[in-house]
């Protein structure tokens, strides 16, 4: 039967497909006692046997689907499930305590988990969670449960999931995956930011996709008004077939932008750069015309992997960005791990308000070997390219500070080793914390540039977590507190002739991108998808005009105030 929901329109395009459920599933058992324990370790050896054979499968299907270094995560879980110093005691403690295979496996991991994880060692510590997924993978069979396996997907479909860690998106394969809702997640969480990088067709926070959706049921996803059909009528895909060749075409139409300039109706130049997180997304910005890199996520360089990259992996990819932007200036963004992005292998503490606790470079400042490779691979890698380098979550010029002095220290430490350094690599920060807009005059005074990260700076203004779409209703881009601290930042950067840039989603939203070109941002970073849009919109606009136009939806009391100003001049 048809079901309609409404959810937050996360990365535009239309997807219909069948769905792939990628959901949890309950691994939940009694311990029990068993009478006949031989039976019993022939049913854990069984599932042992179809697990190892089921990880063979996906391992050859990822090596082939996602590259060598996704399937390596694979080999590591055989290796456990073939070694006998793990499997022999769990059939013993069935054989000896007359337990079900269930509760042997839990009680037996447990024990080599926490002593994995006790140890000072890293390479034991990912030991542990290849255990814990492998003994995930046996359980299931164990209890007749499926559990999704993302990387076996050969077919097109649209995932549905509960919410997806930005993790899970990375490894999704865009050949096959067409579109995806969750239940939770608003515009700007990670995995949505990361849907528009991949241009995969979203819709967040529907509240209950998982629990109205059955495998395989077909799916319409409407990423450009956030509409999502389960199991529609042959009348609604002709019309969505119809909404997606339009909006093909549109995207045609802007598309003879791609190799001019971004320049408004009366001459003022403005740059439009784009977010990636890793060196692939470069072919999405060199595709949508992008004239810089605003924002490099370099924390998706440590995500869908077991360890640290070292610092020789990190050069490569950031001298692959820096020389495959020919010259270009590349923001680079120094780690940003925490909130909603974690990394499996290293231990966080577990927090009420992740979002304002231990992440970014409050994190990097008590890592400071983590932070100093990335450092040192950074300014190794300074002499390919246009190089700008920027700090996340800066609350305090303190923190400026102690930052800047630990990447002069690895300069002097590469430079003593002999290493060349460019020594024209602008340093920046991120306003995202309110605090830091607050001051910016102070800031500006001993930065080279800001980027305001909106994402999270209205998350902090307005007090509304930014995954939460329960709040969502705060999450107000154009509320007049929200411009005012723009403005604030914009005009003090420029007091010190410094330059004022946007990497926050709202650089690329249409209503806010004349209020911008108004208030003088100078550089907008956006989804690559999101930049020939936005140039054919500033090249329609008078910047004066806007200037004026920013000047009154100052003076407003409330967002739809906003709005409709924006609205009245764009349909004048
Ligand atoms: C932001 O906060 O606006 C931002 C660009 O950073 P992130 O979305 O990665 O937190
Ligand atoms: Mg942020």
């Amino acid at each position: 039967m048809v079901k309609e929901l409404k959810g937050i329109a996360a990365s535009d395009g239309i997807a219909i497909a069948k769905a792939y459920l990628l959901v949890e599933p309950d691994l939940s058992f009694d311990k029990t006692e068993v009478a006949d324990t031989e039976a019993e370790v022939k049913r854990f050896q069984d599932a042992v046997a179809v697990s190892g054979s089921e990880l063979g499968k996906i391992r050859d299907i990822a090596k082939e689907s996602l590259g060598e270094d996704k399937a390596q995560i694979f080999d590591a879980h055989l290796l456990v499930l073939n070694d006998p110093e793990l499997i022999t005691p769990i059939s013993e403690n069935i054989t000896n305590n007359k337990v079900n295979a269930e509760s042997a496996l839990q009680e037996t991991t447990d024990m080599f988990i926490g002593m994995f994880e006790s140890m000072d060692n890293e390479y034991m510590r990912e030991r542990a969670a290849d255990i814990r997924d492998v003994r995930k993978r046996v359980l299931s069979h164990l209890l007749n449960v499926t559990i999704p396996n993302p990387a076996l997907i050969d077919e097109e479909v649209v995932v549905v999931a509960k919410d997806l860690t930005p993790s899970d998106t990375a490894q999704l394969n865009r050949n096959f995956v067409k579109g995806f809702v969750t239940d939770i997640g608003g515009r700007t969480s990670h995995s949505a930011i990361m849907a528009r990088s991949l241009e995969i067709p979203a819709v967040v926070g529907t509240g209950e996709i998982t629990h109205d959706t059955k495998e395989g049921q077909m799916i319409i996803v409407d990423g450009l008004e956030g509409n999502v059909i389960i199991d529609p009528t042959a009348d609604q895909i002709a019309h969505y077939e119809k909404v997606k060749s339009d909006f093909a075409a549109q995207q045609a139409e802007w598309n003879k932008l791609k190799n001019e300039a971004t320049v408004s109706k009366d001459g003022h130049h403005v740059e439009l750069g784009a977010n990636i997180g890793t060196p692939e997304d470069l072919t999405g910005v060199i595709a949508n015309g992008g004239e810089a890199v605003g924002l490099y996520r370099t924390e998706f360089l440590y995500m869908g992997r077991e360890n640290f990259p070292t610092e020789e992996e990190q050069y490569e990819a950031y001298k692959a960005v820096l020389s495959g932007m020919d010259g270009k200036a590349v923001v680079v963004r120094t780690l940003d791990i925490g909130g909603d992005k974690t990394l499996p292998y290293l231990d966080l503490p577990h927090e009420m308000n992740p979002f304002l606790g231990f992440r970014a470079i409050r994190l990097c400042f008590a890592n400071k070997d983590l932070f100093r490779t990335q450092l040192r691979a950074l300014l190794r890698a300074s002499v390919h390219g246009n190089l700008k380098i920027m700090f996340p979550m800066i609350a305090t010029v303190n923190e400026f500070r102690q930052a800047k002095a630990l990447l002069e220290d690895a300069k002097a430490e590469l430079l003593a080793e002999g290493v060349a350094v460019s020594d024209t690599i602008e340093l920046g920060i991120m306003i995202e914390i309110p605090a830091a807009a607050i001051l910016a005059d102070q800031f500006a005074k001993e930065v080279d540039f800001f980027s305001i990260g909106t994402n999270d700076l209205i998350q902090y203004t307005m007090a509304a977590d930014r995954m939460n779409e329960q709040v969502s209703y705060l999450y107000q881009p154009y509320n007049p507190s929200i411009l005012r601290l723009v403005k604030m930042v914009i005009d003090a950067a420029h007091k010190e002739g410094k330059w004022a840039g946007m990497c926050g989603e709202m650089a690329g939203d249409q209503t806010a991108v004349p209020l911008l070109l108004g208030m003088g941002l100078d550089e907008f970073s956006m989804s690559a998808s999101s930049i020939l849009k936005s140039r054919s919109l500033i090249k329609r606009l008078d910047r004066t005009e806007m200037a004026k136009l920013a000047d009154e939806a100052l003076q407003q009391a409330t967002e739809e105030d906003v709005v409709a100003l924006v609205n009245k001049y764009t349909a004048e």
